[in-house]
């Protein structure tokens, strides 16, 4: 495997208790990195542009200003040891000018992989990490000759800014394939074969600022609508195929020389299967929601362990004490909190939002079980 080198002028420093870190962004994800950080002694800044950031409430420096406000980008991170962020589309130009004056992780590279499918894709297997069968698609004549390469079923993805199923189309047969081209508003886009998977897993891996990784568990996600449900810890597969799971994750931080946590999407095949069981879907250069069961499950979160990577303290253990059951609060069911509060053995994490909009992740809960005694089916 070959390394990136870390190019970042502003050299690996360790970032003691006491210092501050920079979140770039306000949402959820931010608030409980924030949290994370003051239960380590570390104060965190808020940078985001939204009048409604759940992540300013728990934070003792705050910025309210757009991402391409260069003269706030620069006051904000001089004013902190080192900076993240919570969502993976930040603009190339605020990373590169955020870089400039405080040491961003995790870095420009590993933004630029994961911001574009068509990058990442190529980064994967360049590295020979399995991935669904793929082509570029920047226009109609290319989609029309990978449909006949790739064939039917498969998922026609925009390059950039999908998200929760949002920019893709499925394509069942050649016939479907314009009007999926349509559909996703004829974007430079990229071509998936379909992947009849069994189960979809993710594995949440830390990167320090050394070089050391630290797997957890994989778990197994369960979508409705295209949103994440709820994740089982640790997900139903075998031994053999989660320390695999594993493995690949790790590779896949040291590959880009990453520093942080990175949540790494998976597609699990039958024992039938052909070729390789596992292949790679998506990875997210942050937190991910996935990753929420760890901190009632584990010793060390994901937050934490984020924040311990980031500041180049020793990573905590991923290690799983108890079994786990993450379900995410949408919408109105938000409005069952008392009845969650009062269950034995759930943890409830809300996020402070006024509003319970339809699809707007509200909060979260974790059930936990003894450690092998979990449940075997989801909710
Ligand atoms: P993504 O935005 O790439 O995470 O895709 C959202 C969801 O669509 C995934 O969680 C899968 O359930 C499904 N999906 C995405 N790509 C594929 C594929 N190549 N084959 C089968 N299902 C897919």
């Amino acid at each position: 495997m070959s390394q990136l080198t870390n190019k970042s002028p502003l050299a690996p420093k360790v970032v003691a208790p006491g210092g501050r870190i920079g979140i770039l962004g306000g949402g959820q994800l931010g608030r409980m990195l924030a949290l994370a950080a003051a239960e380590l002694g570390l104060s965190s800044h808020i940078y985001c542009p939204d009048t409604e950031a759940p992540a300013m409430d728990v934070a003792a420096g705050r910025t309210r200003a757009a991402y391409d406000d260069a003269e706030a980008l620069a006051r904000f991170a001089d004013s902190v040891d080192v900076v993240t962020y919570e969502f993976e589309n930040v603009p190339a130009e605020t990373a590169r000018i955020l870089a400039e004056h405080a040491p961003v992780r995790p870095g420009v590279t590993a933004l630029a992989t994961a911001q574009d499918r068509i990058v990442e894709k190529n980064f994967l297997k360049s590295h020979n990490i399995p991935t669904a069968p793929f082509a570029d698609i920047p226009d109609e004549a290319a989609l029309l000759k990978a449909i006949e390469l790739i064939g039917t079923p498969s998922i026609l993805k925009t390059r950039r800014f999908g998200y929760d199923g949002k920019g893709q189309a499925k394509i069942s047969t050649p016939a479907d394939a314009l009007a999926a081209y349509d559909a996703i508003g004829r974007a430079p886009a990229i071509l998936e074969g379909f992947v009849p998977f069994k189960c979809e897993i993710s594995v949440i891996v830390a990167r320090g600022v050394d070089g050391t990784t630290a797997a957890y568990d994989p778990v197994e996600n369960i979508h409705k609508n295209h949103i994440l449900d709820q994740s089982l810890a640790p997900a139903r597969i075998d031994t053999k195929l989660a320390d695999e799971a594993r493995a690949i994750a790790a590779h896949i931080v040291a590959d880009l020389a990453y520093v942080g946590v990175m949540g790494v999407e998976m597609f699990v095949l039958g024992a039938d299967a052909s070729g390789p069981r596992l292949l790679v879907n998506e990875i997210a250069p942050r937190v991910h929601n996935s990753g929420h069961w760890t901190q009632d499950a584990c010793t060390v979160s994901q937050f934490e362990q984020h924040i311990r990577a980031i500041c180049g303290w020793p990573l905590g253990s991923p290690k799983r004490h108890s079994d786990a059951i993450m379900l995410n609060l949408i919408g109105d069911e938000v409005n069952d909190w008392a009845s969650l509060a009062a269950e034995p053995g759930t943890a409830l994490h809300l996020y402070g939002k006024a509003e319970a909009r339809p699809d707007r992740k509200m909060g979260h809960l974790t059930r936990l079980y003894p450690f092998g005694l979990g449940p075997k089916t989801p909710r």
